[in-house]
């Protein structure tokens, strides 16, 4: 049986605001209450809209951050609360990440061989030859050609770089790879051959995945389960299949709703999620997603729903149940 390579209990983020004068100094709760189990060569969704925690979430697996409370084991080693520099050093090799923007993160003025090198000259003790052999094979396991080497990113087309940030994050072998966002900013048809890339290297090299990103449909094929987040908060997590399959949670529902091209087994006519996404700094009291939830009753005012388990291995955090 195998061990979780990311176990994550209960983690919380806040951040202090500073108020001005004659006002208090508030917290943001960024993130309340994210756990799970990650296994090798699994992949967990993060899905909710921009704000729901989702970054805050990657920042802290990614180990650029520390919860503020909460246990969270990464590969057997504690990267919780008390996390200190020795080791993140210990575990940066373990946990890569990859971005939204492919050109953004690689650097203009370096040929794609420099880059892809990079993390080998500051991790490893290879010689500059060992780098090269090193960096051509991962090249050729992205579908990258050995003449790209020398060339520069502005040279690529948007897909080809999100295949260089992909070399780039498993160059140095990794067992974890945080993927933000990792097509939202390519065309559909190239959307479709990086997400078969990834899923390729992820049954050949055991790697597990954090997928975060907006689009239930992006998520649907690759996802083993499924996190959705508002407002800091996890509603529902759980197996992909009995998530899409029938959605416990109204936001859900509502998300899966707008999702053109999901396939849920459920025929349901388009839910409309109405009113703004209320501030994180000025929560709606009770169940934050009330004045947004169609089945909203009075008592979601005034009462926080709890995380359980309500059906088909689906937990969820609603009054109704
Ligand atoms: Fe809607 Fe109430 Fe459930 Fe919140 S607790 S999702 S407001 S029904």
């Amino acid at each position: 049986m195998k061990q979780p390579l990311i176990q994550a209990r209960d983690l919380h983020k806040h951040y202090p605001i500073k108020a001005g004068f004659l006002k208090a100094d508030q917290s943001l709760h960024a993130l309340a209450g994210a756990s799970f189990d990650l296994y090798p060569g699994q992949t967990l969704a993060i899905v909710g809209e921009s704000g729901c925690g989702k970054s805050t979430l990657a920042r802290i697996l990614t180990l650029i951050e520390a919860p503020t409370i909460g246990q969270l084991t990464i590969d057997d080693i504690d990267a919780g609360t008390n996390i200190n520099s020795a080791t993140k050093k210990r575990l940066r090799q373990t946990v890569q990440m990859v971005f939204q923007d492919p050109f953004g993160s690689l650097n203009p003025r370096q040929t794609i061989g420099a880059i892809l090198q990079e993390p080998l000259l500051i991790n490893t003790d290879l010689n500059a030859a060992q780098r090269q052999q090193q960096v051509l094979q991962m090249m050729a396991r992205v579908g990258l050609r050995e003449e790209h080497y020398y060339r520069y990113p502005h040279m690529f087309s948007g897909g080809q770089r999100q295949r260089i940030a992909i070399a780039r994050a498993l160059v140095l072998n990794p067992k974890v790879v945080i993927l933000d966002e990792p097509v939202s900013a390519l065309d559909v048809s190239i959307q479709a051959q990086v997400l078969n890339l990834l899923m390729e290297l992820q049954q050949e090299l055991d790697l597990a995945y954090v997928f975060i990103s907006h689009d239930l449909s992006v998520v649907q094929h690759i996802a083993d389960q499924v996190l959705v987040m508002y407002l800091g908060k996890p509603v529902e997590h759980g197996p992909s299949n009995a998530v899409f399959a029938e959605p416990q949670h109204p936001y859900t529902q509502a998300l899966l709703s707008a999702t053109p091209h999901a396939n849920t087994d459920q025929k349901q006519q388009r839910i409309k999620l109405t009113g703004e996404l209320p501030s994180p700094l000025d929560p709606p009291t009770g169940c934050t997603f009330h004045p947004r939830c169609q089945h909203a009753m009075p008592a979601c005012k005034t009462d926080t729903p709890d995380m359980k388990e309500r059906h088909n291995e689906i937990s969820t955090s609603c009054l109704m149940y």
